[in-house]
């Protein structure tokens, strides 16, 4: 479970990008966050995991309050949120698999942990991931031999390899066609039911949104501006 509570964000620079917004996210649940270029979509993703720092407000992850924690618990902390990003931020020259166990020690420290060992149940667990994912044949391939949709799948393995909690996933699809974007979001819908995640994805097409998202939020000039299920969107637009 994910919850915010009336999460501000000013940039020293300029307006609020997020006022006041409070939600909470339940296990299992995908969340898709909608809204004009500008609304604050990132910034509140970026609060969850405190590469930006909210100006008020709390975010909690079960009961841990994130806002609150010192960079070191804050390092830990971020095992249990998963980050899947809109141009997969693979390192091209290295394997599908070295890729998945770049995230083991989470996303910041992939340089130290590429050089040491790796227990044996992660790359189990790496293994198991890539098969679920379909791409228990490119373990070996070197990340840039591989289409947009098979490299977001690869981001989706590394994310999930430490069994997070929540994932947060900022425009996954933007590179990808129509077809591979369904077959993307699909896949995120269904391993966030299998594994009970909660999930927030920031995603720019709301029909999208629509066909995978058990529920949409709204963001407008950092307002929350709805909130509800996918079909009582278009009973307000
Ligand atoms: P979205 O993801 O919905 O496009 P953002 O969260 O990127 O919206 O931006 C929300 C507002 O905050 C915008 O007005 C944007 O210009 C501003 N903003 C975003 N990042 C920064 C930053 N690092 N410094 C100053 N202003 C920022
Ligand atoms: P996104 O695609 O996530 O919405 P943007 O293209 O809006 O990102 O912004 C790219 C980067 O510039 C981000 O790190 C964002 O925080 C920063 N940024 C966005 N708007 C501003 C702004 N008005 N002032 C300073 N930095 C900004």
């Amino acid at each position: 479970m994910l919850t915010l509570k009336q999460l501000t964000k000013r940039y020293t620079t300029g307006d609020k990008a997020l006022t006041s917004v409070s939600l909470e996210i339940p296990a299992g649940q995908v969340a898709a966050l909608i809204g004009p270029s500008g609304a604050g979509k990132s910034t509140l993703i970026r609060c969850v995991n405190r590469l930006v720092e909210p100006t008020e407000g709390q975010v909690f992850l079960g009961d841990t309050e994130l806002t609150g924690l010192s960079s070191r618990q804050l390092r830990r902390a971020r095992r249990r949120m998963g980050m899947i990003f809109q141009e997969y931020a693979l390192i091209d020259r290295l394997t599908v698999m070295e890729n998945v166990l770049s995230g083991y020690l989470g996303y910041t420290g992939f340089w130290r942990s590429y050089f040491r060992r790796y227990p044996q149940p992660v790359v189990q667990q790496a293994f198991k991931l890539l098969q679920r994912v379909g791409l228990e044949n490119f373990i070996d391939k070197r990340a840039d031999a591989l289409s947009g949709g098979q490299r977001q799948r690869v981001g989706i393995a590394r994310a999930l390899l430490q069994s997070p909690e929540i994932l947060l996933v900022d425009e996954p699809t933007a590179s990808l066609d129509p077809k591979t974007s369904r077959q993307i979001m699909r896949l995120i819908k269904e391993l966030c039911v299998e594994r009970q995640l909660a999930a927030i994805i920031n995603i720019h097409d709301v029909q999208l949104a629509q066909l995978f998202a058990d529920r949409i939020i709204g963001l407008r000039a950092g307002q929350l501006v709805f909130d509800g299920q996918p079909e009582q969107l278009d009973a307000e637009i």
